[in-house]
C-alpha cells in the first residue's frame, strides 16, 4: 500500500480487459452529457468507456488550454465509526471533465473497475459483473426518481475475464459521472495528518470549482434576537454581512452549511422513498450531497425501520432509520476538518493563517470556537431535513399542504401501520394513487380497499388476524380520505388531477434487490442482454404505467416481491 501525502490525486492510466462488450448505455446519461446517441456505436466511444483509450495529448491532438490525463483521487474515511486511514479510489479512475453546453453543468467522468491505482491497497482494482449491474441500474434509477445521485453512463462486460472473489467471476467496467466525486473522507485524510494547507486548498477548490464560486453559497445568519438575517424583509443585505457578522460566518462556514443542507435534502429523499445505502462511511458521503457508492444498497420492501441491506452490519448502524443521524455524524467529522478555517472567522485570510500557520494551541482553540457554528449547522440540517421530508411525503400522499397535525395523525400512523402489518412501502403509495374518496366512503368499503395493499400470497403469519388488519388500515384510509376532501375540490376533473399528481411522484417501478438478482443471473449466467435494456427503460421512467417491453415481465417486476426474496441482504465483497 502506498501512502500518498500532500496531494489529493495521482495520475494513473486505466487498464482494460482483453475482450470487452458494451452491454448498456443510459439514454438519460447521454442527454445530460450531451452525447449524440449514434456516437455510442463508434469504436472511439466503446474503447473510451472500456478504459482502452484515453483522451490525452499523447494521441497527437492539438494542446488544449489544459492538459488532460486520467487520475485517481486520494481520500480516507471513518468506516463503521472507526478511523480507517488512507483509502482513495482503489478502482476508480477519472478520465476528464466535460460541460454540457446547454445546461452549463460540468461533470467528471470516471471508470470503475479499470485496474489498480496507488490507492488499491491489497485489492485488484476490478469490479465484478453483479456489483457493476447493480451500480449501473441504481444510479440512473435514483436520478429518475428525483434523488440526487452520482450517475452511470455505460456498462461494459469482460465476459472471459477472471476476477477472484469468494469464487471466480467475470469483471466489468462502469463509466460513471458526477458534478463532484469529493467526499467527506477527502477532507478526513489531510486532517488525520495535520495537513492544514491541503485542507485549505481542498476547501477553496470546493467553494470555487465544485459550487461554482463563493457567491453561490448563501449566508444564513441569525441576529441576536434570533431573526434570520438575509431573509426577505430583514432589511439586511449581503454587503452588511462584512465586518462583525463575517467574523462569525466566513466563506468556509458557508461552504460547510451548503454541504450540510444538500446532504439533509438527499437523505430526506432516501427516507421518503425508502432507499438504504448500507455503507454510510465518511468516504461514501458526498460533498455535493449526492447518493454515492452503491455496494449493498437496497430499497425497503416491507416497511421495517431497522432494516439494513448490509449483511455485515450487525449493529444496524446503517439501518434505514439511522441514516439521517449517520449523515449528520459524518458531517460533524467534516466540521472538525474545517474547524480551524470555520473558527478563524474573518481572520482566516490573515498571513498567520495562510502562510505561517498558527500555533497548535491556537489552532485547537479555533476548532473549539467552531463548535458553536457546527452545532448551529446541526439545527439547520434538522430543519432542512424535516422540511424536505414533509414536502415529499405530502406529495406522495396526494395532499396539497402539510398541516401541523398531519405529522402525527397521518404520517406516523401510516408508518406504524405499514410496519405492524408488514406491508410494502413503495407499493403502498402507488396503489393509493388509484383510489378515489368514493371508494372509501363507508367503513365497509374502507375495509375492502385495505385488501388492495396486502400481499397476494397473504399477510405474514406474525400479523394479527386479517380482519384486524383490515380494521386498522381501513381506519387510516378514513383519515386520509378526510384530508383529501379538505385539500381537493369534489369534481371528476380534480380527482383525475390528483391521480396524475400522485402517480407522478409514486413510482410503479423500483429496482428491488430480487429484480437486480434476476437480471444479474440472466445477463451473467445465461448470456441474455435484452433484459438489462428493458429494466433500464423501466428504471429511467419509473412513473409510467407500461414500457412497451415484455408485458408479463413488466407486471411481474412491478408486482409483489416474492415472499422469500423480501428484505434481502448483501455482503460487501464486490
Ligand atoms: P467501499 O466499501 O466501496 O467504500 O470501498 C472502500 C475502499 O476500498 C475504497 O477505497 C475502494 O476504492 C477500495 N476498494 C474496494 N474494492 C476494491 C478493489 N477490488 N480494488 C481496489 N480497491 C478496492
Ligand atoms: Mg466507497
Ligand atoms: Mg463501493
Amino acid at each position: 500500500p502506498r501512502l500518498v501525502r500532500d496531494a489529493a490525486y495521482t495520475y494513473v492510466r486505466p487498464e482494460s480487459f482483453e475482450k470487452t462488450e458494451l452491454v448498456g448505455v443510459s439514454k438519460a446519461a447521454l442527454r445530460d452529457l450531451a452525447i449524440d446517441p449514434s456516437t455510442t456505436e463508434t469504436e472511439d466511444f466503446k474503447d473510451t468507456v472500456a478504459g482502452e483509450k484515453i483522451i490525452t495529448l499523447e494521441d497527437g491532438q492539438e494542446p488544449r488550454d489544459k492538459d488532460v490525463y486520467p487520475w485517481a483521487q486520494c481520500y480516507g474515511g471513518y468506516q463503521f465509526g472507526q478511523w480507517a486511514g488512507q483509502l482513495g479510489d482503489g478502482r476508480a479512475i477519472s478520465l476528464f471533465e466535460t460541460t454540457n453546453p446547454s445546461t452549463g453543468v460540468r461533470y467528471e467522468l470516471q471508470l470503475k473497475g479499470a485496474g489498480k491505482t496507488p490507492y488499491s491497497r491489497f485489492a485488484d482494482g476490478r469490479a465484478v459483473v453483479r456489483s457493476s449491474i447493480r451500480e449501473f441500474v441504481v444510479s440512473e434509477a435514483l436520478n429518475a426518481l428525483g434523488i440526487p445521485s452520482t450517475r452511470a453512463l455505460s456498462l461494459t462486460l469482460a465476459p472471459e475475464s477472471k476476477v477472484r472473489r469468494e469464487r471466480t467471476e467475470p469483471g466489468a467496467i462502469v463509466a460513471r459521472f458526477a458534478q463532484s466525486w469529493l467526499r467527506i473522507g477527502t477532507f478526513d485524510l489531510p486532517r488525520s495528518r495535520g495537513d492544514r494547507a491541503t485542507i485549505r486548498k481542498l476547501a477553496a477548490y470546493a467553494g470555487e470549482e465544485v459550487f461554482g464560486g463563493w457567491d453561490n453559497l448563501p449566508a444564513k445568519l441569525k441576529s441576536n434576537e434570533g431573526q434570520d438575517l438575509l431573509e426577505p424583509g430583514s432589511g439586511v443585505s449581503r454587503d452588511d454581512l462584512q465586518g462583525e457578522n463575517e467574523f462569525q460566518e466566513n466563506r468556509f462556514t458557508r461552504l460547510y452549511r451548503e454541504v450540510a443542507r444538500r446532504n439533509a435534502k438527499m437523505v430526506a429523499w432516501w427516507q421518503a422513498y425508502a432507499f438504504t445505502n448500507g455503507v454510510l462511511n465518511t468516504d461514501n458521503t458526498s460533498i455535493f450531497g449526492l447518493s454515492i457508492d452503491f455496494g449493498p444498497f437496497a430499497f425497503l420492501d416491507n416497511f421495517d425501520p431497522n432494516y439494513t441491506p448490509n449483511h455485515d452490519d450487525h449493529m444496524l448502524r446503517y439501518s434505514y432509520k439511522n441514516q439521517p443521524s449517520i449523515i449528520w455524524w459524518n458531517l460533524v467529522r467534516l466540521g472538525e476538518s474545517l474547524g480551524e478555517l470555520i473558527g478563524a472567522g474573518s481572520r482566516c485570510d490573515e498571513k498567520e493563517f495562510v502562510e505561517e500557520g498558527v500555533s497548535k494551541d491556537f489552532a485547537d482553540e479555533l476548532v473549539k470556537r467552531a463548535e458553536t457554528l457546527i452545532e448551529q449547522t446541526g439545527e439547520e440540517y434538522k430543519a432542512v431535513f424535516m422540511a424536505e421530508y414533509k414536502r415529499l411525503m405530502t406529495a406522495r400522499l396526494g395532499l396539497k399542504q402539510c398541516k401541523d397535525s398531519d405529522f402525527d395523525t397521518l404520517y406516523s400512523e401510516l408508518l406504524d401501520t405499514l410496519e405492524a402489518l408488514e406491508l410494502d412501502f413503495n407499493h403502498f403509495f402507488r396503489r393509493l394513487s388509484y383510489i378515489s374518496t368514493e371508494d372509501l366512503d363507508t367503513e365497509e368499503k374502507r375495509k375492502e380497499a385495505a385488501g388492495l395493499f396486502f400481499h397476494k400470497d397473504g399477510l405474514s403469519g406474525l400479523v394479527a388476524s386479517e380482519s384486524d388488519a383490515r380494521t386498522r388500515l381501513g381506519k387510516w384510509l378514513g383519515l386520509w380520505r378526510e384530508r383529501i376532501i379538505e385539500d381537493w375540490p369534489n369534481s371528476p376533473e380534480s380527482r383525475e388531477e390528483r391521480f396524475q399528481a400522485m402517480r407522478a411522484v409514486n413510482p410503479k417501478f423500483i429496482p428491488r434487490s430480487w429484480i437486480l438478482d434476476e437480471v444479474i443471473e440472466r445477463v451473467e449466467k445465461k448470456g441474455e442482454r435484452d433484459v438489462l435494456g428493458r429494466v433500464m427503460e423501466m428504471a429511467l421512467n419509473p412513473f409510467q404505467e407500461s414500457w412497451g417491453g415484455d408485458k408479463e415481465e413488466e407486471e411481474r417486476f412491478c408486482g409483489d416481491v416474492p415472499k422469500y426474496q423480501r428484505a434481502m441482504q448483501c455482503s460487501c465483497s464486490s
